[in-house]
């Protein structure tokens, strides 16, 4: 484990891309397969290899407890470390120093041995004892990158794309071969033992472990949408939850687009897919449903005009229709789903684009020829009586438009509908996992923007320790300011350091981790949406809020008011498009 952390203080002590690449490479080749797998996985900030179901579950507070029994260590004294550094591993090495590690030294198998440990105790208490056994062995740098790996991220500028380049040049494979493989095999210690014996060929997909999502880039406008590309798919972009459907043998699973297993959370959902009829995984999105909802006024209106009509019909064929996010939010982050919770926010599955069928990675098949998989795999599942009953599990309905004056009617058919826009995909792309690509483009209509005051800054986590860069802003209703949202996105770097100074200053009252301040900042801030919330005084928050910039030509008697919000959010509800429920 000495020599891995001594890799990983080069690799950090480089910017240079392929230096990093090259320093990865050398000690890859230079160790035995078992070695250098396990090690391979450790760079991606991972304990155990994505396909495994394995987790250590040990929070901060757990790893606190811990280094504070080691250390003998007061909760502030770490604090003051934490803060300092921004970064759990780093500022066990800091609070770490002088102490001596006991026992023979690690090698980087035990240390695998001992996450296997860790995962496989139960309780808190085993837990920990686990971890202490481990981090006593060990020197502090060796410290600090276990508990990177622990928490996930090594911070040393080694990301997952890096190892596999790294694999590639240390065994002279090709790097598409590589991260082919070890997407296929969701284990890069396995594929980097294929990648040394030149067999990357052998590589079985395996179901179950997620794979990365293909990514979408705004288009501006219809017209631009059509500079892209000539022939279109044209969906509607629901507002939901992503989800990538692992489907085989009557077994699911269901991933967010952050990769985590999302099963638990949608129950129904995973339920009604295991009635498909071949092992597939399908990539859509899980949305709030009202079954109810039979075709509305807007969309007979639609019809009638022709507009969107293939559309249109497959809209209103199926009973129902998707409700707001803020509906679907009281679903979200739940490990256990009542009976009744499933019943108060029914959810539908949409599927809009399918990964794997029939014993085979498809995503370097066009997507016209995915949609004629769709197609099949429908068709047979329709055939269900799984189809009939329970959770729906929908295709996303696909519109060809030719002309940006076609996408335009389509687009306000599908805000009829209450879906948020358009996705506009390129028929003749794969689907690029991990890739914010010009082959999926989406079409939303801004909001527009609010001019709002900070009254309250929070210190930042990670990166950000250091700053206060979480800003509460809010609205004039009168004399008083009411607080409408929280944005720490859209500035930069020396923004934020600029920003730190003044509120610094501005102090009124500082409650710790964060403080009141002079209302005398003002944003302009850009959102999705507006929500009725109880969170704040004044009854809204936004959705989503950016930073688009700091006016520093106004203030606080110039900002946006109360009233403004409350139009907003009317129009918005006017068309369908927010929950009208507190959230
Ligand atoms: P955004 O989150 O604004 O970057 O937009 C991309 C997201 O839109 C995707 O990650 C999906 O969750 C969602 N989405 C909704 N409808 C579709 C669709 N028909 N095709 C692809 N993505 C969709």
């Amino acid at each position: 484990m000495r020599e891995f952390s001594q890799l990983c203080e080069q690799v950090a002590a480089t910017t240079k891309k392929t230096e990093k690449t090259r320093l990865i490479a050398a000690y890859l080749a230079a160790h035995d397969p078992v070695v250098a797998g396990i090690a391979a996985g450790f760079l991606c900030g991972r304990p155990f290899p994505a396909s495994e179901e394995a987790t250590l579950q040990v929070g901060g507070a757990l790893i606190w407890r811990v280094i504070s029994s080691i250390a003998s260590l007061s909760g502030d004294e770490i604090s003051r470390a934490y803060r300092k550094t921004g970064d759990t591993g780093a500022a066990t090495e800091m609070v770490l120093q002088g102490h001596a590690a006991s026992g023979p030294a690690l090698s980087v198998i035990e240390v695998e041995q001992a996450f296997r440990h860790i995962a496989d105790a139960r309780g808190t208490d085993a837990k920990a004892a686990e971890l202490e056994a481990l981090l006593r062995r060990a020197q502090p740098v060796e410290t600090k990158y276990i508990l990177k790996i622990i928490t996930g991220d090594l911070r040393i500028g080694s990301r997952e794309s890096l190892v596999e380049e790294a694999i590639a040049q240390a065994f002279a494979v090709k790097p598409a071969e590589v991260r082919r493989a070890n997407m296929m095999l969701g284990d890069i210690g396995e594929m980097l033992r294929l990648a040394r014996e030149h067999q990357l060929h052998q590589a079985k997909m395996r179901l179950f472990h997620p794979l990365k999502f293909m990514l979408a880039t705004a288009a501006e406008s219809s017209a631009q949408a059509f500079d892209y590309f000539s022939d279109a798919a044209v969906e509607d972009k629901y507002d939901g939850v992503r989800a990538q459907a692992h489907c085989a043998g009557g077994k699911v699973k269901l991933f967010s687009r952050t990769l985590d297993e999302i099963t638990a959370s949608f129950p129904e959902a995973a339920a009604a897919l295991e009635k498909m009829p071949e092992g597939v995984i399908l990539d859509g999105e899980i949305l709030a449903w009202d079954a109810s909802a039979v075709s509305s006024a807007a969309i007979e209106a639609a019809e009638e005009e022709g507009v969107a009509v293939a559309m249109t019909r497959f809209h209103s064929h199926h009973r129902g229709r998707a409700l707001s996010f803020s509906a679907l939010q009281k679903r979200l982050g739940r490990k256990n789903v009542t009976r009744e919770m499933m019943e108060r926010v029914p959810v539908a599955y949409v599927c809009f684009d399918v990964i794997y069928s029939q014993g085979e990675l498809v995503i370097d098949r066009p997507l016209r020829e995915r949609l004629l998989i769709l197609d099949r795999v429908f068709e047979k599942y329709a055939a269900t009586s799984a189809a009939q009953t329970g959770c729906p599990v929908l295709r996303a309905p696909v519109a060809h438009a030719a002309s940006a004056e076609d996408l335009d009617a389509i687009f306000d058919a599908a805000r009829a509908r209450g879906n948020e826009g358009l996705m506009v995909k390129d028929l003749d792309a794969a689907y690029q996992p991990g890739r914010r690509g010009k082959s999926w483009l989406k079409l939303k209509r801004e909001l527009a923007t609010l001019d709002v005051v900070v009254t309250a800054a929070e210190w930042g986590n990670g990166r950000k320790a250091p700053w206060l860069s979480d800003y509460t802003f809010a609205v004039r209703d009168g004399e008083r300011l009411l607080n409408v949202g929280k944005a720490y996105s859209g500035v930069t770097d020396a923004e934020i350091q600029q920003l730190t100074a003044h509120f610094l200053e501005a102090t009124l009252v500082d409650y710790g981790h964060h403080r009141l301040v002079e209302p005398d900042t003002v944003f302009e801030v850009a959102f999705n949406n507006i929500m009725r919330s109880e969170r704040h005084e004044s009854g809204y928050a936004l959705r989503f809020p950016r930073i688009v910039r700091i006016r520093g030509d106004k203030t606080a008697a110039e900002i946006d008011t109360l009233e403004r919000v409350r139009e907003i959010y009317e129009s918005e509800l006017a068309q369908g498009r927010v929950g009208a429920k507190r959230g």
